[in-house]
């Protein structure tokens, strides 16, 4: 129910105003005049925006269904321009001694194109990558070839991942290792004495700063990475005993992801200069400082330091570290190191959105009431009934308390068999249709009594949209990550319906029921009424970072489609990459079946069915096609 109150007219002004476009699509998106959400990106100082739906139209002439990852490159390539930029503009204001590199932790989108993108835009800025893993540092190996971008190895390391580290040492690459733990130092030095390779060493340190939102225990005591300030000692002594004090160059700090709040920012990085000034004055050479991630993405486009968001632009984050590493050092009369970050959430969100279909609707629209009711009902029926219509600002709380009392005597009638089914439908109806009313009136009423505070909310309709939840938004689901959602067409016509958005799996946490709109968060989002002959397309933004390894094959839903365009100056598009998503016959293989097998185990018991006489030899055939056309097909709703 709840329709929204009407207007005349609607304009594609109020469709940008009610999703917030303006402020979480920090000028990458927006809608056109003709109502269609559009990606905008900067071509040689020309602002060139291109309609999502026309991209959506080139990947249905393509053969490529819904639900579909849709990459925008100039996005990803425009993000680490800004990055690099930003902080060159810093230092040169600050007349900071020292220059800025910066490392995409591959943890973060760790899909070949994303990361071939990156290591080949990013040679403009020698950009390099951050490793978590042997894996990862194999990808960094194997991608990088600008020899000035650095390589940042974090994480557990055995002799294996420092081996391969020290090979590329060897071969000229920037390769640092990280010392998450005391523990990788004795096999650090065994190695690299063993293979003559001197290795480049860092030392990541927890610091006590803690930060605000939902990382916070990344950092302060308690966190589970870095060293401690009496394991950085031991560290420095194992490095003078092994003479080997020369290869501490690097001072790393991870303060936790997604930093909304910039004082944080600031306190960490200060404490971070002190350990670095420390280790100076031990002797170590250093020369690197580097601060991890924590750069935020602005989900909810409110500005603020609230977990979704953040309280200052890329500018203010670049200064606030290049001024404070300058006015830090300074005093101690210590020589500017080279900055480094690895943003990752910061880099890759804005480059892709999720975009899927509509396929369902259920709505809670009481149908058509008779106009009165026939004289043999149950009287509490008539009761019901009479309710209906005579709801007012004034009456509302009783009438809601009558509706719902009237409707449970309905119900236990009909549990004990005294009610029919056509009863009970017709309670159900006049409830909703009372609730409705009573909706209707809540926006115009000062206080709202808490029972009635979820009435929208229940009489919201659910979408059913065609995705996993599980699959390519992982964190809505498991840490309450709020994304921008809208439609990315139809931004011309008034969004009449309130809904709340499910996914096709057969699992009730599978669904949308938090949304950050400009008026606060709300457990529903209006959408527009669905049309019999039209798709209805919704997208999910900010969606590059962390999504898609995180994701699962929850039933058995597999990785979408991926599209990856280019914006050309004259609004035109390239489909550089397409990705076909999983077919059943790859998610069957993910959980040990062998697909070949299971075609085998089909045709046998069609053959046996053949035998008994119950289908015909024709029939098999057309059965053994199918199936074989259904291993081969995607994994999600096809039309
Ligand atoms: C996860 C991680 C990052 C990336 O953090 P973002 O907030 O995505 O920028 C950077 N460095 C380390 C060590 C990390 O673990």
């Amino acid at each position: 129910m709840t329709e929204l109150p009407e207007t005349t007219d609607w304009s594609v002004e109020q469709s940008a105003e009610l999703y917030g476009v303006r402020h979480w699509g920090a000028g990458y998106f927006d809608l056109s005049a003709e109502g269609d959400a559009t990606v905008t990106v900067d071509i040689e100082g020309r602002s060139i925006a291109v309609p999502i739906i026309d991209i959506v139209q080139g990947m249905q002439e393509r053969g490529l269904e819904m639900p579909c990852v849709l990459r925008v490159e100039n996005l990803l390539d425009y993000r680490i321009q800004q990055l690099n930029e930003a902080f060159s503009r810093a230092i040169r204001q600050s007349e900071y001694q020292n220059h800025y590199r910066g490392v995409f932790p591959i943890k973060v989108n760790q899909q070949c194109h994303v990361i071939e993108e990156i290591a080949d835009f990013g040679q403009n800025y020698h950009h390099g990558l951050e490793a978590g893993s042997k894996a990862e540092l194999i990808i960094a190996l194997s991608q990088l070839r600008d020899t000035e971008s650095l390589i940042i190895c974090n994480g557990y390391k055995d002799a294996e991942f420092i081996e391969l580290g020290l090979y590329a040492r060897q071969m000229g690459v920037r390769c640092f290792f990280v010392l998450e733990t005391p523990t990788e130092l004795p096999i650090i030095i065994e190695r690299s004495q063993a293979l003559g390779i001197e290795p480049l060493i860092g030392v990541r340190l927890r610091l006590s700063t803690t930060v605000d939102g939902h990382w916070q225990e990344d950092s302060g005591d308690r966190s589970i990475f870095g060293l401690s300030t009496s394991a950085l000692l031991d560290v420095v002594e194992k490095l003078k005993a092994h003479n080997m004090l020369h290869c501490l160059q690097m001072l790393h700090s991870h303060l936790g992801s997604q930093i909304p709040n910039i004082r944080n920012v600031r306190t960490g990085v200060a404490e971070a200069c002190r350990f670095y000034s420390g280790l100076v004055s031990e002797g170590a050479p250093m020369g690197y400082l580097d601060l991890g991630g924590g750069l935020a993405v602005d989900y909810e486009g409110s500005s603020s330091n609230s977990t979704h968001s953040m309280n200052y632009q890329l500018d203010e984050y670049c200064v606030n570290i290049v001024e404070t590493v300058r006015d830090t050092l300074d005093e101690m009369d210590i020589a500017h190191p080279v900055l480094v970050s690895e943003s990752g959430r910061a880099t890759v969100a804005y480059s892709s959105m999720l975009l899927f279909n509509i396929l369902d609707v259920r709505d809670h629209k009481p149908r058509k009431l008779p106009e009165q009711l026939p004289d043999d009902c149950p009287d509490v029926l008539k009761n019901l009934f009479s309710v209906l219509g005579t709801v007012t600002s004034q009456n509302f709380q009783e009438c809601y308390n009558d509706a719902l009392y009237y409707r449970d005597e309905v119900r236990e009638m009909f549990h004990r068999g005294h009610a029919t089914l056509r009863d009970r439908a017709l309670a159900e109806n006049i409830n909703l249709a009372i609730l409705g009313q009573i909706a209707a009136l809540l926006p115009s009423i000062s206080r709202v009594p808490s029972e009635l505070e979820n009435l929208p909310e229940l009489l919201s309709d659910i979408y059913y949209g065609n995705f996993s939840l599980f699959q390519s938004l992982p964190d809505v689901w498991a840490i309450d990550q709020l994304l921008p959602i809208m439609p990315v067409h139809r931004l011309d016509e008034k969004p009449t319906r309130d809904a709340i958005i499910a996914d096709i799996t057969c699992d009730c946490d599978g669904k949308i029921d938090n949304f950050a709109l400009p008026d606060g968060h709300s457990k529903t989002i209006p959408l527009h009424p669905m049309k019999d002959d039209e798709e209805y397309y919704l997208g999910v933004f900010l969606v590059g970072a962390y999504q898609e390894t995180l994701g699962d094959l929850h039933n058995l839903f597999g990785d979408t489609n991926v599209v990856s365009v280019k914006i050309n100056a004259d609004a035109s598009f390239d489909f550089q990459r397409e990705f076909e998503g999983d077919s059943i016959s790859d998610v069957l293989s993910y959980v040990e079946y062998s697909p070949n097998t299971v075609q085998e185990q089909l045709r046998k018991k069609a053959e046996a069915a053949v035998r008994q006489g119950k289908i015909s030899v024709a029939m098999r055939k057309q059965m053994l096609k199918a199936f074989r056309d259904s291993l081969q097909g995607y994994t999600y709703f096809e039309r």
